[in-house]
């Protein structure tokens, strides 16, 4: 500082402009400060520290009007002039592939060390002269002049290291700018430009020699950057839209996406993935498998999973939540071919959906035997709608469907068709001498009798007290009279079964013949009713017809 100490000061207009520029990059890193989290942020802040330093360091220089003073001002520049390009890396690295964390303090203490170093070997010049040679000199005898340096050795060395970074930069961007499409391209494109400008002011100053002012470029190009910030900010929406609104999307998602390297170590998890796994920190680089919950799933899904296989959804269960789980590679395409960096794993939550699954086809299974029990009721109603309870032979109401079925099938195949009324013999008396539940006993042993003496295509009706009527499809009088009489001869030969000891029972018969006697049943039953009294007239135990 004593250098400074007989040196006066004056307000050009370049110091006006550089001390505007200043508070310009102080705004916008306090604004940055309230900014919501964007990838490098800190960095963000860090580098436009380091360029308000350089240009404070380059005002003070300029409106300095001792020669000692200038250098000396040039020399305090260095830690922001090396700060710069270091930062803007780590910033451009870490906004580009999106890197949330913080710089690790080991990392950043690193990456000091040589600003440091360089600082101190330009401070340490007077004693050395390598830094700036013993030619640096003002410009002309004028009280406040510019300085020309002569550049040493150790300014190159510190330029050849700005210059790394520089270019490790251009790379940065470049490669965003070449692997991104539409408005990403374009956005990484505003970084090239960025970029360029103070890149390019510090080639044509250190290389050519070139000047603004008498004096560096570089720092006066940071009113450019500014400025391209400034638009870049309020008008492309830079830090709160595009990067930003991924890594929303992915926190506000209420699925789990999970980002794992090539090695399966989870690399990025976003809230909802955290959650299901409990975990809160530490848990970057984790192995897959040792995931809390899915891991070991997932482990088991991904090796499974063959390259073309990636859109292929796969249901996941654990006891109590179902996800499913789309598996997207990572990839870059390289000159040598497509290097796959990592997966990304989607899981959705598809519980709800799949419980309801479940107990719809509950409900399903539970609708379809409920069906099947009403149908086999229902069928077992109709059954006992057109069955006598007693004997379990058809009754009336079954009468006229059969009948019609039976004619319509003998009309069509011109056969005849036999029906006989059947009526038992003084059954009056054996209920009054045995009781009604015995003669209920010969009813149903009457009935069995016909049942046992019919085909498969006859059919026999209970159709009153102690009547039937036996309806003999393809029949003809001969045939149904043969039949009948044996029938009534069996019977009569054989005691029927009863509470009360064996009841010999026997029937009269009466057969009208179709189509001879009528073409209706009405006239059928009235032809067999009149055959039927002839028997009993007879003396019964005896089958008549009127034919
Ligand atoms: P017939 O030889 O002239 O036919 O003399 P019958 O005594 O059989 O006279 P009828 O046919 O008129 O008598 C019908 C009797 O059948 C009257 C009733 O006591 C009896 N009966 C009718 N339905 C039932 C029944 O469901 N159970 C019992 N046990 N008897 C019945
Ligand atoms: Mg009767
Ligand atoms: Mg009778």
């Amino acid at each position: 500082m004593n250098m400074c100490g007989d040196s006066g000061w004056a307000l050009s207009a370049p110091v006006v402009l550089t001390a505007t520029v200043c508070i310009g990059v102080l705004l916008l890193a306090r604004w940055v400060t309230r900014q919501r989290y964007f990838p490098g942020r800190e960095s963000f802040i860090v580098l436009h520290l380091a360029s308000l330093w350089w240009l404070i360091a380059a005002s003070l220089e300029m409106s300095a009007q001792g020669a000692n003073c200038k250098v000396f001002w040039a020399t305090m520049a260095w830690p922001g002039i090396l700060s710069v390009p270091t930062f803007w890396a780590v910033f451009l690295w870490q906004y580009v592939n999106s890197v949330r964390q913080p710089l690790p303090l080991n990392s950043t203490l690193g990456l000091i060390v040589a600003p440091v170093l360089i600082w101190l070997m330009a401070l340490s010049n007077p004693w050395h002269g390598l830094f700036y040679g013993a030619g640096t000199a003002p410009l002309s005898d004028e009280l406040g002049s510019p300085i020309r340096y002569q550049h040493g050795p150790l300014f190159y060395a510190a330029a050849a290291y700005v210059y790394l970074f520089m270019t490790f930069c251009m790379g940065v961007v470049l490669r965003a700018a070449l692997v991104s499409h539409g408005v990403h391209r374009r956005h990484y494109l505003a970084f090239v430009f960025v970029t360029a400008v103070p890149w390019v002011a510090n080639i044509s100053y250190v290389v050519f020699g070139w000047m603004l002012f008498g004096f560096d470029p570089t720092p006066f190009s940071f009113a450019f950057t500014l400025l391209a910030f400034a638009w870049l900010i309020v008008g492309v929406r830079l830090f709160d839209l595009l990067p930003v609104a991924r890594h929303l999307l992915l926190d506000a998602l209420l699925d789990p996406v999970l980002v794992v390297d090539a090695q399966l170590r989870v690399i990025e998890a976003n809230p909802a993935a955290l959650k299901l796994a409990s975990l809160r920190s530490g848990w970057q680089g984790r192995q897959l498998s040792d995931w809390p919950i899915l891991g070991a799933d997932l482990q088991q899904l991904l090796s499974r999973q063959s390259q073309d296989e990636q859109e292929q959804l796969l249901t996941l269960a654990n006891s109590a939540r179902y996800f499913e789980v789309r598996i997207r590679a990572i990839e870059r395409v390289t000159h040598r071919g497509t290097l796959v960096l990592g997966q990304m794993l989607y899981l959705r939550d598809v519980t709800q959906r799949h419980l309801s699954e479940l107990k719809l086809a509950e409900a399903l299974a539970l609708s379809e035997e409920r069906l099947r029990t009403i149908s086999s009721l229902h069928e077992q109603l109709q059954e006992q709608a057109l069955c006598d309870p007693l004997t379990g032979l058809y009754n009336r109401r079954y009468l006229d469907e059969f009948f019609a079925r039976e004619l319509a099938l003998a009309q069509r195949e011109q056969s005849p068709m036999s029906l006989a009324l059947i009526d038992l013999d003084h059954f009056k008396l054996l209920n009054d001498e045995h009781g009604h539940l015995e003669g209920d006993d010969v009813l149903k042993g009457v009935a069995q009798h016909l049942l046992e003496n019919l085909r498969s295509s006859d059919a026999v009706f209970r159709i009153g007290g102690e009547e039937f009527l036996l309806i003999l499809p393809r029949a003809d009088a001969h045939e149904a009279r043969q039949r009948l009489e044996t029938i009534c001869r069996d019977l009569a030969a054989h005691p029927l079964p009863t509470r009360g000891g064996a009841r010999y029972v026997t029937l009269s018969a009466g057969l009208a013949l179709w189509p001879e006697q009528g073409l209706a049943l009405d006239e059928l039953l009235q032809a067999a009713d009149a055959a039927l009294y002839r028997a009993k007239h007879e003396g019964r135990n005896r089958v008549c017809s009127l034919a």
